[in-house]
Parts: structure tokens; sequence; C-alpha cells
């Protein structure tokens, strides 16, 4: 099925339900409302010149219009380009350039950053580029206001397997590369986390996280398309206060986030007077989630069915989930089961075997989810997909007996010191139960003797006083094992970040050759 298909599908079963609600202008879509737009949107497109595998590029925060885009361009078989609302000039010509984009739907303006600037500055050097239509504008009234006619939008043709979306990873290792999906991969993935999390045509979800990442557009819109659920959007950007006052004015039943935003949430004052008693499920995930934030996300949020879910880019995204009934412990210690319809094997990187049960390798997958190929990169995509269709994640897990997956770090972080690995994760762990210690995280750095030796990059609470790298040693005399106790400490008082939330280990260890010179 293709995803516009799916779209009408759901529309003639739940017509009168809500389908999208921006709660900062108040508007919302019934099924039946937002079809109609979505097909109007569609014939305008294919007016504008767009036709089947084009690509069209979306630059805007969270709104509705952003939305309205994806399905509209689902509709036609043109390929939507997903832009991260944080790029700068240098990043958004890379993107409009690789992908070449032909035409590209932009907001004005997001926080402080000028998009009507941006655009052109760099337009006179994307040769491909032939339309920018700024939201808001008698540009955008004209491109999606037209008659929604749906003879127009038959006798296209559209596969399943055709690519219908473009994705950029996060960039946290390296430069973001274009994972190439199909109706196939993002529909299937949307339907099966929404499965999990048990929606019917009476969920509402609020989707605080970005829309131009998987986690929006296919865990929460999909998602909630493809069972009749309704996609709440509280706000442009992450705003704590307006998710909770979303959570309570539109008595959603699903929340999402990564874990850093349900902290800020839990954290605000006032948080008692917000109404979440309308919450049941809930999915985190992006990042390892600390058991006392997955606590009181159950107790103070009543989120009593969160999930848990991994995954990347380019499997479209979620390969493992936890279930309802999964036990707490579960729902920290581990990232869940694979998901229906498709297979995961843990390998010894070095000898591509598969390793036993509770031994630490590489994350595997195979299935629906696997992306195209990272578009236009064929050498890329060879490194990761091999010729069996296994998707390498270059990320370390361990599958337990019952088939649960814990994920302890990447490949490229692990350190190997004197002929030891070592996995930073777990370093990290422990040093969370220093009490000055608000945050740490540790990285290989070059050594002539052993190799790579190790630092860490450690955040203090508030007052506390400085620590020495003799201290923390002795912190860990007698708990880590000798080849495991950093010998360097670095105090800092933020990390390199993505705006997804991820920490550039990256940057951390290029600073950190800098600092030893
Ligand atoms: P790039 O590939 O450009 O370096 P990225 O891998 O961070 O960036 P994404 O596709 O957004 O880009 O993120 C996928 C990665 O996020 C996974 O490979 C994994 O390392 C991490 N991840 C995802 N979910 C979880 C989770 N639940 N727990 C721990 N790590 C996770
Ligand atoms: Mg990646």
């Amino acid at each position: 099925e293709t995803i516009g298909a799916n779209l009408d599908r759901t529309a003639a079963r739940c017509a009168d339900r809500d389908a999208l609600v921006e709660c900062a202008t108040g508007r919302r879509w019934t099924y039946r409302e937002f079809v109609t737009d979505v097909d109007a949107l569609a014939v305008g497109l294919l007016e504008a010149g767009i036709g089947k595998g084009d690509r069209v590029g979306i630059w805007s925060p969270n709104r509705a219009e952003w939305t309205l885009t994806q399905y509209a361009t689902a509709k036609i078989g043109a390929i939507l380009v997903n832009i991260n609302p944080a790029y700068r000039v240098h990043e958004l010509e890379y993107v409009l350039n690789q992908a070449g984009i032909r035409l590209l739907v932009c907001a004005r303006s997001f926080k402080s950053s000028d998009y009507v600037a941006m655009v052109e500055q760099v337009r006179p050097r994307c040769a491909e580029l032939r339309q920018v239509v700024f939201l808001d504008t008698p540009e955008w009234r004209q491109l999606s206001g037209g008659p929604a006619d749906p003879a127009r939008l038959a006798g296209i043709g559209l596969s399943p397997d055709d690519p219908i979306n473009i994705q950029y990873t996060s960039g946290t290792t390296g430069f973001p590369k274009g994972a190439t999906l199909s109706h196939h991969n993002i529909l299937n993935n949307g339907f099966f986390v929404g499965e999990l999390c048990g929606y019917t045509e009476t969920d509402r979800i609020c989707i605080p996280v970005p829309f131009y990442h998987c986690f929006g557009m296919v865990m929460g819109n999909l998602a909630a398309t493809s069972h009749g659920a309704a996609m709440i959007i509280p706000a442009e950007g992450f705003d704590p206060a307006a998710t909770l006052a979303a959570v309570a004015a539109e008595a959603c039943t699903s929340l999402y986030g990564v874990p850093t935003m349900f902290i800020a949430q839990l954290d605000l004052p006032g948080f008692a007077d917000y109404d979440l008693s309308s919450l049941r499920t809930g999915i985190m995930a992006g990042s390892p989630c600390p058991v006392e934030v997955m606590k009181q996300v159950i107790d103070r949020m009543g989120m009593t069915e969160v999930a848990i879910c991994y995954g990347m880019t380019e499997t479209a995204p979620v390969s493992t989930q936890t279930r309802a009934d999964d036990s707490l412990d579960r729902r920290v210690s581990t990232v869940g089961r694979v998901g229906p319809h498709l297979e995961v094997k843990i390998i010894d990187p070095a000898t591509g075997l598969t390793v036993p049960r509770g031994i630490p390798g590489e994350f595997c997958t195979r299935g629906y989810s696997v992306m195209l190929g990272y578009w236009q990169q064929p050498d890329k995509t060879a490194e990761v997909i091999d010729t069996a269709r296994w998707m390498h994640t270059g990320d370390l897990a361990v599958m337990n007996s019952d088939g649960y997956v814990s994920i302890t770090g990447r490949i490229k972080d692990m350190v190997i010191r004197g002929g030891e690995n070592v996995y930073p994760r777990e370093i990290e762990e422990f040093l969370y139960t220093h009490p000055d210690i608000l945050d740490a995280q540790v990285i290989g750095v070059p050594d002539p003797k052993y190799g790579e030796e190790l630092m860490a990059w450690i955040r203090l609470r508030d007052g506390a006083p400085p620590l020495t790298a003799e201290a923390l040693r002795e912190f860990c005399t007698g708990k880590l094992a000798h080849y495991k106790i950093p010998r360097y400490v670095h105090l800092v008082t933020e990390f390199p970040m993505t705006v997804t939330g991820k920490i550039r280990k990256n940057e951390m260890r290029e600073t950190a050759r800098k600092l030893l010179n």
C-alpha cells in the first residue's frame, strides 16, 4: 500500500474524527478536511510542474503545513526531503544541491533565523532549485488552495517501493547522509510502532519532537494516520509548558520525547497544575533514559505503558521496542525486542559471525525497514548494507536470552586500551554515582604506550568543588577494573551536541587531541 492510499482508507473510516490540531494557532482538521487539503496541495504541486520522483524540500519547524506537505508529496510520488530547522546556509546549500531539490516549501523564519535571507543567499548556487514557496504568502495560498480533485491524482502509477522521502541522519558521527526511504519502509514502520503502542482512532498523540526527523514524521504522523489517531502539534519548537498545556487541553493519550524533553517538563514549576490524566502511553527514544526519569514519567505523568524505541534513520527508523507490559527494569536497561516482521542479529564486527546471547557485538537488522540506500552515495550504502541486505548499524548491543536488546554504545566510540575493549557507557554510568557529578562522557585519546587512554569530560553540580584527575581515580579505584579508570579529567559546562540532543564524541575527541598537545 502507498501512503496516500492508506490515508484515504483511514479518512473513509474516521472522516469526522480529528486528524490534526495545531495548538499555537487553534487550527484543526478532521480526517475529511485533512484529506481535502492534502489533495488540494497535491494538485497544486502537479500544477507547479512537480511529478513523480522530483524532490520537494521542506524547511520549517513543526507546523500543520509540514504534515500537509508530507502527505501531498506522497500522493503524487514526489520525494520529500526533510531539512533540519537548525541548519544554516552552509548545510542548506549542501542539502539543496545534494538532493537536487526542485521546489522548496519554506517557513519565513524560525526563532532567530531568517530563512528568507538564507534562501536568497544560497539560491544563485543551487542550479536545480526552480521554485521557493514561503508559507503564509499568496504563493503558498495558490499552491495549496486550489480544487481538491482526486481525479487529477489518479493514474500516476505509484508503487509502494518507490523512493518517497530523503531524511538526513543527525550527523552525530560526521556529515549527515541522505537515507532514501520508500512508502513501504516508513508506512509499515509507523504502522507497527503504532500497533505496539495499541493505537486506535480514539488516541490523540502529542508530538513535540521535530517532524523533519523520523521520530516526528514516522513514529508520530504515520503511526497516527495509519490507525486513525489524531496528531497534536503543541508548538513550532520544543516548549515544555506548551507541551503540557497541549496534553491537558487536547486530552492527549500519548506523548513523545527524548529523555531531556521529559526532564524539562517534569522540572517545570507548576507541573502539578496540568491535568495529565488522559495520558496512557508514549515513546522515549534517541538516547538512553535514566531510571529516575522513567520512574517519574510513569508515576507523575501517568504514562504507564510508555515505550522505549531503538532505531536509526536508515531503518525507517524503529528496530526494537519495549512492550506495554514490560517491567520498569526492562524499560530502562533494554530497548525492547525486535519489531514485527524484522530480523536482528548481533555479530562480531571483526569476523561477521553471530555472537552468543549476552556477548556484545554489532547490531544488524534486515527486513522491510531497511532503506533503499543513501541518496546518490552507492559507496556509502555498500559500507552499511551488505549483499544479503543486512543493515550494519555501527551500534554495539547485547541480546539477552529472552531476546531483549541493550545498546552499549557506538562501535566508533569503543576504546581499545592496551588490548582491552572498553565501553565508555559502562564507565559513564559508574561516574554518575559520584555525588558531585551531574553528567559525564568518556572518550578515548591517543596514547603512545597503550594505544588509547581514557579521558572523562565532566559536568559538576552547581557549587561542587573542582574535581582533579587524582581525586576521580581514587573514587574509581577498587570499583572499576584498573584499565577502565580514566587517566584524564576535563571539566566542562556543556558537551558538544547535535540538534537532536546527541553528544558529538567526534568533536570531543578532536578537542581532546588539541588539549593534550
Ligand atoms: P549520524 O549517522 O549522522 O552520525 P545519528 O546516527 O545520531 O547520526 P540518527 O539516525 O538520528 O543519526 O540516530 C540513530 C542512532 O541513535 C543510533 O544508531 C543509535 O546510536 C542512537 N539511538 C537511537 N535510539 C537509541 C536508544 N533508544 N538508546 C540508545 N541509543 C539510541
Ligand atoms: Mg547513524
